[in-house]
């Protein structure tokens, strides 16, 4: 009898593995190091992390050309202008209403730790210790602001945006509804600001999320080992962007996985790779437009009709994001 031949994968260069280890940790840490060393020379902080956050999207955009994971998200599937448009209006609309919410928090935060006495941030803490603390908490609202949104039918409408993306690469970390962004935006961040967390550990806060936030959505061979057990990065995330909401309802952390794994909705299989096909599985055909994708959630029965088709329809996501 002829003996059967099992073909085994190609082993993955060295130089692909060690860049696949060390790209994430190195960026991440000279980013946050930069801003740190700017910082400390009395510069503004929402001004000293811009640089370092516009050259960590570019090492990331650029990467993502000489070493992306699969070349199919390498090109635009109809997407591109829609995530051009989404990151440029969010951005403006961050700019614009962020500085006043936060200097409202915290002069709430300021007012209430006077009347009872107590400093509730510790401020004197060095920088590089506040951050843990700051993501930590910050993570717990957004964990379930955005565990909402997949378990919530109303909130699903607007989250479905970010879900209806056919490729994962860095801009995805933009791509939002404007009222999701508000939403996860303002229960992470406000918090922050109530408890009396600094100008300078929150202008942290935001480059780590973005630098991060790309990472976790580029289109890199990125590989973390025992770290997927503290960051919310690419190899869980891309579960989380599974078509199927058996896979994609878990994995919910923006930036750290601490509170899926308290809560018990980390999900990283171990005998196979996340799918390159992504999207929602009941509604395959999602718009793809600009204005399009801003209307949805207030056209929704038009746009799962449309979206599901024929033999979609009736296949249930979820009972609370089925579509319904
Ligand atoms: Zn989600
Ligand atoms: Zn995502």
């Amino acid at each position: 009898m002829p003996s059967q031949t099992v073909a085994l994968p190609a082993p993955e260069p060295v130089a692909l593995r060690v860049f696949a280890w060390t790209v994430f940790p190195v960026v991440l840490t000279a980013t946050l190091g930069g801003a740190l060393w700017t910082i400390a020379r009395g510069v503004e902080p929402a001004v000293a992390v811009l640089p370092f956050l516009i050259g960590g999207y570019a090492v990331i955009a650029g990467l993502e050309r000489v070493v992306p994971l699969h070349r199919s998200w390498l090109h635009s599937q109809g997407d591109l202008a829609a995530d051009i448009g989404l990151a440029a209006g969010n951005g403006l609309l961050n700019r614009l209403a962020e500085p006043a919410l936060l200097a409202a928090c915290a002069a709430a935060g300021l007012a209430l730790s006077e009347r009872i006495g107590v400093t509730l941030w510790p401020g004197h803490w060095p920088l590089v210790a506040q951050l843990p603390l700051a993501l930590a908490v910050a993570e717990l609202v957004e964990y379930w602001v955005h565990r909402s949104m997949h378990e919530r039918d109303w909130l699903w409408r607007f989250h479905a945006v970010h879900h209806s993306a056919p490729r994962l690469y860095w801009l995805n970390a933009a791509r939002f509804h404007p009222v999701d962004l508000a939403l996860v935006g303002t229960g992470k961040m406000l918090p922050l600001a109530l408890l009396g967390c600094g100008p300078a550990c929150l202008a942290l806060v935001v480059l780590f999320s973005a630098i991060h936030g790309a990472f976790q959505h580029s289109n890199l061979p990125l590989r973390l080992g025992p770290l997927n057990w503290v960051f919310s990065m690419a190899e869980l995330h891309r579960w989380h962007h599974s078509p199927r909401a058996e896979e994609a309802n878990h994995n919910y952390g923006g930036n750290l996985i601490l509170w899926d794994v308290v809560f018990g909705t980390r999900w990283l299989p171990a005998d196979r790779e996340p799918p390159e096909a992504i999207g929602i599985e009941t509604l395959p055909a999602f718009p793809m437009g600009l204005w399009a994708l801003l209307a949805s959630p207030f056209q929704w029965a038009r746009v799962r009709a449309q979206a599901a088709g024929p033999e979609a329809a009736g296949v249930g996501r979820r009972p609370a994001n089925s579509g319904a």
